[in-house]
Parts: C-alpha cells; sequence; structure tokens
C-alpha cells in the first residue's frame, strides 16, 4: 500500500517535472529576446553616456568596443551554434573559412579533423571511446568502457562525457547543461567555449558599467543638479544599472565556477558525479582519479583549444570561432588512466540515475 503510493507521488512528480521541462522549453525564446532587448539597451548606454567620460580615449574607445563585440559575438555563437549532438554527421564541425573562423597555428595545420586534434607528444594519451545505444533516443552514443582487473571487459554501462538531454530529447556530446534561460539550447562540445567567453565577457562589462557608471546614476536621480543630456532616458539608465550590480555578482560566481570545474578537467555533470565517486572512494580507503584531469593547466589549454597544438592564445580575445579539440568520439587521458580510477565497474552514473 505504502509502496504503491510512494510510486503515485514519485510519478507526479516526474510528470511535474517533465511539464516544468516543457514550459521552459516554450518560454525559451522570449527570455533570449528578453536578454538580447537588456543587451542591447546597456550598450546603448554605455556608449552613448559613460563612453564619453573615460580617460584616455584613444585607448579605452578600442577596448571598449572589442569587449562589446566579444559579448555580442559570443551570446550570438552560444545561440546560434548546435552543442554538438551525437547524430550529427561527422562534417557538420569541419572548421569553416569565413572571416569568423581564427586560423591555427603554423604546422598545426597538418592536424586530423577527426578524433583529437592535438598531438600524443603533447602529453595527452588520446583513447577512443567505445559506444553505446541511448535509451531515450536510440542513438549510439561514445561510452565507456569499464575494465575489470583480469582485464575482461565486464561492464559497458554509462556514456563517455555525452548525455541525453530531456528538454532537447536529444544526446549531446559532452554535455554540460540545458541553459534555457539564457540561450535556449544545451550546453555541449560545440558551443562550451563561446558560453564560458560570454560569461566573462559578461563580467567585464557589467564590472566596467558598474565601476564607471555610479556618478552618472546620481545625476540621473537628481542630486547634482546637473542636466541629463543624453537620449537615453535616466530610467533605462538607472534599470541597467541596478541589473548590471546583480549580473555582475551574480555572474563572477558562476563564471568562476565554471572556470574552477574546466580547470579540474569535468563538466557540470561530471562534476556532481565525481562528489559521489570520491564518496564512495573514500569510504573505500581508496582514492579517486578523473582521467580526463591532466592538470590545471592543460585543462585550461584544451578546453579553450589555445596553446602548442590549438590555436594561438590572441583567439581569446576576439569574437572568433573555432573547433574543439576533440570531436567528441576520443578523450584526452591522463597516462596511463584508461578509467577514473577509484570506481568499479557498476557504480558509475548512468542518466537513468537521473530519474
Ligand atoms: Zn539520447
Ligand atoms: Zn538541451
Amino acid at each position: 500500500m505504502s509502496r504503491s503510493l510512494t510510486r503515485g507521488v514519485f510519478r507526479c512528480f516526474k510528470w511535474l517535472e517533465r511539464l516544468g521541462d516543457r514550459i521552459t522549453g516554450a518560454a525559451g525564446p522570449v527570455f533570449v529576446a528578453l536578454a538580447i532587448v537588456l543587451l542591447s539597451l546597456g550598450a546603448v548606454c554605455f556608449f552613448e553616456v559613460i563612453q564619453p567620460s573615460l580617460p584616455l580615449p584613444w585607448l579605452t574607445t578600442p577596448l571598449c568596443v572589442l569587449v562589446a563585440l566579444n559579448l555580442f559575438g559570443h551570446y550570438y555563437y552560444v545561440c546560434t551554434v548546435p552543442p554538438g549532438f551525437v547524430n550529427d554527421p561527422p562534417h557538420k564541425h569541419e572548421p569553416g573559412t569565413g572571416m569568423v573562423w581564427a586560423k591555427r597555428r603554423r604546422g598545426a595545420g597538418a592536424r586530423p579533423l577527426t578524433g583529437v586534434r592535438w598531438s600524443e607528444e603533447e602529453g595527452a594519451h588520446v583513447t577512443r571511446a567505445a559506444v553505446s545505444k541511448c535509451k531515450r533516443c536510440g542513438e549510439m552514443r561514445p561510452e565507456v568502457s569499464l575494465l575489470s582487473c583480469r582485464d575482461v571487459r565486464v561492464l559497458m554501462v554509462d556514456c563517455e562525457r555525452s548525455h541525453h538531454c530531456r528538454i532537447c530529447n536529444r544526446c549531446v556530446l559532452k554535455y554540460d547543461h540545458h541553459c534555457p534561460v539564457r540561450i535556449n539550447q544545451c550546453v555541449g562540445i560545440h558551443n562550451e567555449r563561446h558560453f564560458v567567453l560570454f560569461l566573462w565577457y559578461l563580467v567585464i562589462a557589467t564590472a566596467c558599467y558598474v565601476g564607471f557608471g555610479w556618478r552618472f546614476v546620481l545625476i540621473g536621480l537628481g542630486w547634482f543638479d546637473e542636466p541629463w543630456p543624453y537620449f537615453a532616458p535616466p530610467m533605462a539608465f538607472l534599470l541597467t544599472y541596478i541589473l548590471s550590480v546583480v549580473l555582475c555578482m551574480a555572474v563572477t560566481a558562476m563564471a568562476g565556477w565554471h572556470l574552477f570545474m574546466i580547470a579540474s578537467g569535468e563538466t557540470s555533470v561530471e562534476s556532481q558525479d565525481h562528489e559521489l565517486y570520491r564518496r564512495v572512494a573514500r569510504d573505500r580507503g581508496e582514492t579517486f582519479v578523473n582521467c580526463y584531469d591532466l592538470g590545471y593547466r592543460k585543462n585550461l589549454q584544451l578546453f579553450f583549444n589555445v596553446g602548442p597544438d590549438g590555436y594561438p592564445y590572441y583567439t581569446l580575445l576576439l569574437p572568433l570561432r573555432i573547433v574543439p579539440y576533440t570531436d567528441g568520439w576520443s578523450w584526452a587521458r591522463k597516462q596511463g588512466y584508461e578509467t577514473h580510477r577509484g570506481v568499479r565497474p557498476g557504480e558509475e552514473l548512468t542518466d537513468d540515475d537521473e530519474e
């Protein structure tokens, strides 16, 4: 009796969660439109009111324009570049040749277009992922194959760095999270770089707004007895200023957290999973080791695909598109680690555990 009641309540919760997914999925375009309006309003207010008051205009004007270009550029890419679905045709994510594409380093041009695009000498030990079928959408996706101590393949349970998104109802390579509020799509291998860069440029932009704009808030409130000669109404300026204060604090925390996860070689999903693995391993007197963690420096280089075998560092300062270091079907691993250490076969969390 109590068991069927529990199951009924559980099913009810599941239904509510699905309904929530559908509503956020449908409201996504509204949020994106609102974000574009607010970003544009902020930019207009900044360049009309604050920008002319900055010292050294020959230096600060180009810098502010660069930040704005990056902010809008990365926002555009994170909303429009598909996250990378497991059933995308392989040629879909090849680098383009247009102006928006960054140029590779000389010598790195001969790198393969599939698999890991960095050479193994760069400290990355590369293994191709095994594949399994997603129970929900039926697509084949990369998967972890776990080896027992006798080197016999026992269990093929978990997808490797790819997860099924319930809102998109598709499997995403290196799934990080689905973001309905800002970008209305998943963050995966092909747009995660734009996502993190957008967050950081938003931090810089809002910090400049807050830091250089406070005097105009006081003028707008009528404290200085100075006229408001600008086209932008004082109310609009005050609104974007308050929003900037809130965003600056919230997004700094979020962008910092993402950078910390990237430096640890984890996605948002993996960061939660690894927390559990760490606990389980500790209880057994073992230490959990994340096999994708190549040290913070290499992790950051691979994520942004900059450095010896990737793109030049200046690509971080321009709103350019680049391809990720891997096609999502092979991964760079710690030398000597085929899988995580401290996790036993059958303990890996799967998409079903989230149910
Ligand atoms: Zn799926
Ligand atoms: Zn999604």
